[in-house]
C-alpha cells in the first residue's frame, strides 16, 4: 500500500472510531435538551461523604456520616436556637465609620452587607429559649471572618450591659478569625472593652455562657469568649489564639497535633463541656434553670 493511502486510511479511522462515515448534515438551530439539574449537595470536608443539601440542612448542618459540625450563619443559628418570633434585635443599623480610613474598607463592607444581609459580623438582642428570657449574641463567620472591629466590640459590650441592667443571662455564640485589621488599633481595643464588660457582669452576679463554634480564634478567643462562667464548645471546633507555625516559631517547641481542638481544650480545662448542636437548646435551658432563671431552681 502506498504511504499516502495508509495516511488517508488512518485519518478516516481517526475521524470515526467505528469506521463509519456520517453523511447526514448537522442539524442546525437544534434546541439544547433541558437536562435535569442535579440537586444541590454538601460534600463533607472531613469525611468527603456527599449528602443531599436538604438532608444536611435538616440535620442542622451536621454531617450525618461523621458528625462534622458545619458552619452556620447567624440567622440560621438564631432560627434553630431561640423560641420562634421572640428575637428582638439591638443596634440593628450600627455601622463602622472606617476609623483609620482603610482603603477599600467601605466598599468591601457594602458588598458583604448585600451578600449576607448583615450590617456587621454579629447580631445581638433579646429572645427566649423554652420561654426563659435571655440576651443573645451570634457572630457570623460569613462576614469578614467575624473579625472584631468597633461595631462588633460595641454590640458585644452593650449586650453585656443590657444583661447586667436587666438581670438576664447572656449566651454568646462566638466564631471569629480575630481582630479586624482594617480598623487597626481600634480593633485591638475591643478586646479590653469586651473583657471589661464581661467582668462587670460577673461582678454584678450575672451569668454568661460562652458557646464556641468553628472557628473561635485570635482576639475574640483571647478576650470575652474565654471569660464565660460556663464555656461550651461544639465538637471538634478550632479554638486558638495564633496559628501553629507562629506559636512553634516563638516557643521553639513542637505542639501536639490537636492542640487547638475543642477536645484538647476540654481535657486541659479551658472548655467546660462539649455539646452537640442538636442538644444545645436543651443543655442551655438546663443550665439556665440550674442558675435560677425561668422558674424554680433544679435541685
Ligand atoms: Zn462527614
Amino acid at each position: 500500500m502506498a504511504l499516502e493511502n495508509l495516511f488517508s486510511l488512518v485519518k478516516e479511522r481517526w475521524k470515526s472510531p467505528a469506521g463509519t462515515v456520517t453523511t447526514e448534515p448537522p442539524v442546525e438551530n437544534e434546541k439544547p435538551v433541558d437536562k435535569p439539574k442535579p440537586s444541590p449537595t454538601f460534600k463533607c470536608p472531613r469525611c468527603m461523604q456527599v449528602t443531599p443539601a436538604e438532608v444536611y440542612a435538616d440535620n442542622l448542618k451536621v454531617c450525618p456520616a461523621c458528625n462534622y459540625h458545619g458552619r452556620m450563619s447567624a440567622k440560621e443559628r438564631l432560627n434553630i436556637f431561640v423560641d420562634g418570633g421572640t428575637f428582638s434585635e439591638f443596634d440593628k443599623d450600627m455601622r463602622s465609620l472606617n476609623p483609620i480610613d482603610f482603603p477599600g474598607y467601605d466598599e468591601k463592607m457594602g458588598a458583604l452587607r448585600e451578600k449576607t444581609g448583615l450590617v456587621d459580623a454579629i447580631i445581638t438582642g433579646t429572645a427566649s429559649i423554652h420561654s426563659i428570657p435571655f440576651v443573645i449574641g451570634i457572630m457570623d463567620s460569613n462576614f469578614m471572618m467575624a473579625s472584631m472591629g468597633s461595631v462588633v466590640g460595641e454590640k458585644i459590650t452593650r449586650a453585656f450591659e443590657y444583661a447586667e441592667t436587666h438581670k438576664l443571662p447572656l449566651v454568646m455564640f462566638t466564631a471569629s478569625g480575630g481582630a479586624r485589621m482594617q480598623e487597626g488599633i481600634i480593633s485591638l481595643m475591643q478586646m479590653a472593652k469586651t473583657s471589661a464588660a464581661a467582668a462587670r457582669l460577673s461582678e454584678a452576679g450575672g451569668l454568661f455562657i460562652s458557646v464556641l463554634t468553628d472557628p473561635t480564634t485570635g482576639g475574640v478567643e483571647a478576650s470575652f469568649a474565654s471569660l464565660g462562667d460556663i464555656i461550651i464548645a461544639e465538637p471538634k471546633v478550632l479554638i486558638g489564639f495564633a496559628g501553629r507555625r507562629v506559636i512553634e516559631g516563638t516557643i521553639k517547641q513542637h505542639l501536639p497535633e490537636d492542640f487547638q481542638s475543642a477536645e484538647f481544650q476540654l481535657e486541659h480545662g479551658f472548655v467546660d463541656m462539649i455539646t452537640e448542636r442538636k442538644a444545645l437548646r436543651r443543655t442551655i435551658r438546663h443550665i439556665l434553670r440550674l442558675h435560677g432563671f425561668g422558674g424554680d431552681k433544679i435541685a
